[in-house]
């Protein structure tokens, strides 16, 4: 993980989803939790229970997969289920939270020594 400027111009996010299909956790904090819930029409534990599963750390909770490997809140056309209230890691990405190798991932990113890192 890395909260390190990167070496890249970061354009408008293309909503092309890919950020939502990558390994790893999406880490929730209490607040999330209680947003998401809340914007579910779930009592928190509830949706715990339906849709959290530890990190891998086992540090605290992450939203689950789905079975194509997916965060279970990506929807059709590639939109966030809970947009309004999408995890701090989900909305800080890419510019107060990524991760090392981020750029060659993400079209919006741009590196400044060679164009496109992808598309
Ligand atoms: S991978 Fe990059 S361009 Fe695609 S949705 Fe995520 S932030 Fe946007
Ligand atoms: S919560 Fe929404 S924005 Fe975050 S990974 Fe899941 S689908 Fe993507």
């Amino acid at each position: 993980m890395s909260t390190t400027p990167p070496d890249s111009t970061i354009h408008a996010c293309r909503r092309c989803g890919a950020c939502c299909r990558w390994e790893g956790d999406v880490c929730l904090t209490e607040p999330d939790i209680s947003a998401i819930a809340g914007f579910l029409q779930m009592g928190e534990k509830d949706f715990i229970n339906t849709y959290c599963r530890l990190q891998r750390n086992r540090c605290g909770l992450s939203l689950i997969d789905d079975a194509n490997g997916a965060c279970i809140m990506l929807g059709a056309d590639n939109a966030c289920r809970i947009q309004p209230v999408k995890p701090r890691q989900c909305r800080d990405f890419p510019l107060r939270w990524n991760f090392p190798g981020w750029e060659t991932r993400c079209p919006a990113a741009v590196n400044r020594k060679g164009g496109p890192a992808v598309c």
